[in-house]
């Protein structure tokens, strides 16, 4: 469904004065229009063509792509987080390009989310588009609704999906995270 630039950026104005603000002083004239423009731009957020992939020769590398960071909105609270998104699998017979695996996790982080569905919402589309089950998935989010009311504290959470061989195999596993706790200590 598409944005409705008109009645977002009325609500903004409302929104304005219920919160005791003047939405005609200097500073927050343009604000209800510039609040509907970032809405318009945050949904209807073209991920672009991601489904092209290319074929593999010799199989059986692991894939790991790390710290893709994206930005989207906690659905509990309409406040931002921003996610660092690691993503491995084992290719058949096919690869995909590197950008559509950040054009993966922003399709999803574009819309109003909790971490733990992004997670799973990246993880679920890669077997898709990649066509194995051998896929993972970790996201470590910062949370402005944890850093900017109730505990007021920031900290970084982990969220992460393993499926296929990730699974069940510990020392797949440990590989990958190795390569994203190597990447982020980098
Ligand atoms: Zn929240």
């Amino acid at each position: 469904m598409a944005v409705d630039y008109d009645k977002v950026k009325e609500i903004a104005r409302e929104l304005l004065i219920a919160i005791g603000e003047n939405p005609d002083r200097e500073g927050l004239e343009d604000t209800p229009a510039r609040y509907a423009k970032w809405w318009k731009e945050f949904m209807d957020y073209d991920a672009g063509k991601i489904e092209t992939s290319f074929a593999l020769e010799n199989v059986s590398e692991m894939v790991c792509v790390t710290g893709m960071e994206v930005h989207s909105l906690c659905e509990h609270h309409l406040l931002p987080f921003s996610a660092t998104v690691s993503i491995a699998y084992i290719p058949t017979d096919r690869v995909l390009g590197l950008s559509k695996f950040a054009r993966v996790a922003h399709k999803y982080a574009h819309r109003p989310q909790v971490q733990e569905r992004l997670v799973d919402d990246i993880a679920t589309e890669l077997v898709r588009l990649t066509g194995t089950e051998d896929v993972a998935v970790v996201i470590d989010g910062s949370h402005s609704c944890m850093s900017m009311r109730g505990i007021r504290t920031s900290g970084s959470m982990r969220t992460s999906v393993m499926r296929g061989v990730f699974k069940t195999e510990g020392t797949t596993r440990h590989e990958f995270l190795s390569l994203v706790d190597g990447n982020r200590r980098g």
